[in-house]
């Protein structure tokens, strides 16, 4: 079973994510702060971390950071997840220690095509979906999806 650690503050970001996540079948553990986030990679030993770069207490930049210059957590694969859009952000956010990059609003096209390539590199691994995702995610999920969180940069 892959589990995947959500750190990110907004909680219909959370919920929307979960969601994805557990149609594919991963288990799913979530964060709500950076600093909660380093605890929880400790404690439920995730395969992979969604992260987001706004955040309080420890925002995404700092939690990579200190993700990177720990030896037992340095290789997790790490994805930022964020509206930032503007040009050099993606490869600010790719020079600061991310694997990979999703935009808000989450696509769960964009958000597997992230995933799977990072967990299938992992030894004795397999981050074959048991179903299409697209067959699995709900109505409400799919809506959900092209709703969420347009606006502010930072969420
Ligand atoms: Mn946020």
């Amino acid at each position: 079973m892959i589990k995947v650690l959500i750190a990110e503050d907004n909680a219909v970001n959370r919920e929307l994510l979960r969601e994805l996540l557990e149609a594919r079948g991963y288990t799913v553990v979530e964060a709500c702060d950076g600093q909660e986030a380093l605890h929880l990679i400790e404690q439920a030993q995730p395969d992979i971390l969604l992260l987001d770069i706004g955040m309080p207490v420890l925002d995404g930049f700092a939690v990579v950071r200190k993700i990177r210059e720990n030896p037992r957590l340095a290789t997790l694969p790490v994805l930022a997840v964020t509206a930032y859009a503007m040009q050099g952000d993606r490869e600010k956010i790719l020079n600061s220690g991310f694997d990979g990059y999703l935009s808000k609003p989450i696509s769960a096209v964009a958000l597997a095509e992230q995933l799977e390539p990072l967990l299938s590199k992992r030894p004795g691994r397999s981050a074959a979906p048991n179903q299409s995702y697209e067959s699995q995610a709900s109505e409400k999920t799919r809506a959900a999806s092209v709703m969420l969180d347009g606006g502010t940069n930072l969420e």
